[in-house]
């Protein structure tokens, strides 16, 4: 959810909060029935209902995952996904694995475990926040109509995990 929709719907719910839902609008039932809020410190954060999980602003997204793939010791997409679905209702495993591709340290330390290859140099990473926040920024838009971030992405299905599986296993 990018930023200006994310403050559109915070202030949306303290309308409804504050005046109870417009009976003409529908969608108002809709936010009031699926979002809550949440105060931390002097702000608000919105709150899925059912989950009791956060929903993150885009601009968010990358601070959340930087500090949750930190605390587990830069570790792997599946560690740092794990630690953020406990909190966090809107991080998927794509967004985690696009900002361990960007990640400097980990970058690094993929480079040097491979022989002969030449590790890039600091300066040429420094560009990876821009973009990360413009991928997030695409997964994020696309997350709401069907498609992986990945195919979003990259215009093709992901080919690693589970749709790598075998098409068909049926026996004749
Ligand atoms: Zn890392």
């Amino acid at each position: 959810m990018n930023d200006s929709d994310y403050s559109e719907l915070l202030q949306r719910i303290k309308r409804i909060r504050e005046t109870g839902p417009n009976t003409s609008n529908k969608n108002d039932y809709y936010v009031v029935n699926t979002y809550d809020l949440q105060r931390i410190e002097s702000s608000f954060v919105i709150l899925h209902k059912r989950s009791g999980k956060i929903i993150l602003s885009l601009s968010e997204c990358y601070d959340a995952i930087k500090a949750a793939h930190q605390r587990t010791g830069h570790g792997g997409r599946q560690a740092t996904t794990k630690l953020l679905n406990e909190k966090y209702y809107n991080l998927t495993q794509e967004m985690v694995k696009l900002f361990i591709e960007t990640c400097e340290n980990c970058q690094l330390k993929r480079n040097k475990t491979k022989k002969g290859i030449v590790v890039k140099p600091i300066g040429a990473l420094a560009c990876c926040r821009a973009t990360m926040a413009e991928n997030l920024q695409t997964s994020c838009f696309h997350s709401g109509i069907g498609r992986s971030p990945y195919e979003a992405l990259y215009g093709v299905k992901c080919r690693d995990g589970l749709n790598n599986f075998p098409i068909s296993t049926e026996k004749n």
